[in-house]
């Protein structure tokens, strides 16, 4: 018998009656499958959850975890409850009683370890096991989470750790699209892209999956399908990139308002002065993104614009300001109202001219180039947040998606 993993979002669950539709999911595949569904909590629960934990100043990581990995406890309860209800022998679990091993980075925690030989013996006298999502136990016992929307990373971690047939991740949104459908009605549903591109995607905006699932479905070659628990449609396939065999110039647009861009104008055009911002910012964990750098004409100064995360501008600015003597700058600005706009694809690893349609119909619409990053198979910009609609919705006509 094969052993397939079902894994459904926070937005599946929300609710008995939707409990009961994915116990009927479920239930298809049971006659020919051994099945691992794991759970997120119910929509909007994990926030409700952080939110009081925020009422508390001071926090001890070991509580956020306990705290924070509570919502699944209540849907793989219910879940099993009502597969009960229909007669299939089904089992909820705990990350920890797996167990799920992971190290002690409490709130992003990496899974080291899961013991296959226990999910067999519960597979001996049960066809569903309801595993939590998005949580593991220490190596000294204690509970930890993989970081918000953990429970893909969950989901792909189990599915590769058995040697599952398949992956299948249920969603509110029925595969992975061209671009956000909310922006641009043209937007397609995507059959099927490499890990790369789901990959660049991830990173760029697109909200479908935890990037970590992704990396970790790669480095283990396991087929995600990205799916509605609402329809009954095919979804997309996320697969090796062997297995593609049109390779799409741009096969999606993607962005993010997620995004703040710092500038620190007059420092010395010398060597060592942004190795010197960059390792403030990793000492601090701040996470820099695209990067800038102008020398001035008169080659003494120069000004340096990179891109952090939203979540990241105070702690930004006031490590800046306080480093202020010793990086010798005329002025900081920061600027919350920016925006990425991403274009990914494959195929542009072999094809010359898909940097220059992009600036180019951002400059017929006047849209602004603030800085620019690129990888292999993406091309990112950064724009005035006002602009996102009209860029997005040009360059996915420019790219014929
Ligand atoms: N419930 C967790 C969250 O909201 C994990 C998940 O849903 O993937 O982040
Ligand atoms: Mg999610």
């Amino acid at each position: 018998m094969n052993t397939i993993v079902m894994k459904f979002g926070g937005t599946s669950v929300a609710g008995t009656e939707k409990i009961r539709n994915i116990a009927d999911i479920v239930i298809k595949e049971v006659k020919n499958n051994k099945i691992i569904v794991v759970l997120s909590a119910m929509a909007g629960e994990t926030n409700k959850l952080q939110s009081f934990l925020d009422d508390f100043a001071s926090q001890y990581s070991l509580e956020s975890d306990l705290v924070l990995t509570s919502g699944e406890q209540v849907t793989i309860g219910l879940l099993s409850a009502q597969l009960k209800n229909k007669d299939i022998k089904s089992i909820p679990l705990l990350g920890w009683q797996i167990p799920i091993i992971t190290d002690d980075n409490h709130e992003k925690a990496k899974i080291l370890h899961i013991d296959n030989k226990r999910i067999e013996k519960f597979f001996e006298k049960n066809d569903v096991i309801v595993l939590a999502g998005f949580q593991g136990i220490s190596l000294d016992g204690e509970i930890t989470s993989l970081g918000r929307g953990g429970s893909d990373t969950t989901a792909v971690a189990i599915a590769s750790s058995v040697g599952a047939e398949r992956c299948d991740i249920y969603t509110d949104v029925d595969g992975v699209y061209t671009t956000d459908p909310n922006i641009d009605l043209n937007a397609k549903k995507i059959p099927k892209m490499s890990y790369e591109e789901m990959l660049e995607m991830a990173s760029t905006g697109s909200k479908v999956l935890h990037t970590r699932s992704v990396e970790l479905a790669m480095k283990n070659n396991l087929t995600l399908q990205v799916l509605s628990s609402l329809t009954k449609e095919t979804g997309t396939f996320i697969v090796d990139e062997k297995e593609l065999i049109e390779k799409e110039i741009v096969s999606g647009v993607s962005y993010s308002k997620n995004e703040a861009k710092v500038t620190i104008s007059g420092i010395l055009d010398k060597p060592g002065i942004s190795a010197k911002i960059f390792s403030l910012m990793t000492e601090n964990n701040i996470n820099v993104d695209m990067i800038v750098q102008n020398i001035s004409q008169d080659g003494i100064s120069a000004n340096i614009t990179f891109t952090i995360s939203q979540k990241d501008f105070d702690l930004t600015k006031s490590v800046i300001e306080q480093n202020r003597n010793s990086l010798n700058y005329k002025s900081l600005s920061l600027d919350k109202n920016v925006a990425k706009i991403s274009v990914i694809g494959m195929g542009m690893m072999s094809q010359a001219g898909v940097a220059e349609k992009m600036f180019k119909t951002l400059a017929k619409n006047e849209i602004n180039i603030l800085a620019i990053s690129t990888s292999e198979i993406k091309i990112s910009v950064l724009i005035e947040e006002k602009h996102t609609n009209i860029a997005v919705k040009s360059l996915h006509e420019a790219y014929n998606l």
